[in-house]
């Protein structure tokens, strides 16, 4: 079994790892991983004690009572290159990636 694999300029290969999931429990919901992703697959999102997930605003700092936390979610899965850019920034180890199986 082989992975999608791209071939860069020099020849090189390179195996992207694209995003599965996003661990709820130790995000902070900083923004960091929001910021760095320039394909729009990822959404904060407020999350209340019994894990329902509510829309929220990246931008608002006020701390609503509807929800207890925010978390970053993966709303358009299907736009990642599998950069692994937010990996790298996150500081919580949220992010689980792999590599597409041909
Ligand atoms: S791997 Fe790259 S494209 Fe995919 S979600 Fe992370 S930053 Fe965005
Ligand atoms: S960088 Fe990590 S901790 Fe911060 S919002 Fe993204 S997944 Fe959550």
């Amino acid at each position: 079994m082989g992975f999608a694999t791209i071939i860069m300029p020099d020849g090189r290969t390179w195996v992207p790892k694209f995003v599965l999931e996003i661990n709820k429990e130790k995000c902070i919901g900083c923004g960091r991983c929001f910021k760095v992703c320039g394909r729009e697959v990822l959404q904060l999102m407020g999350m209340d004690e019994d894990g329902e997930l509510i829309q929220v605003d990246i931008d608002d700092d006020d701390d609503d009572d509807e929800y207890e936390k925010k978390v970053m979610t993966v709303a358009n899965g299907q736009n990642c290159i599998g950069c692994e850019a937010c990996a790298r920034i996150c500081p919580k180890k949220c992010y689980t990636h792999a590599a597409m199986a041909l």
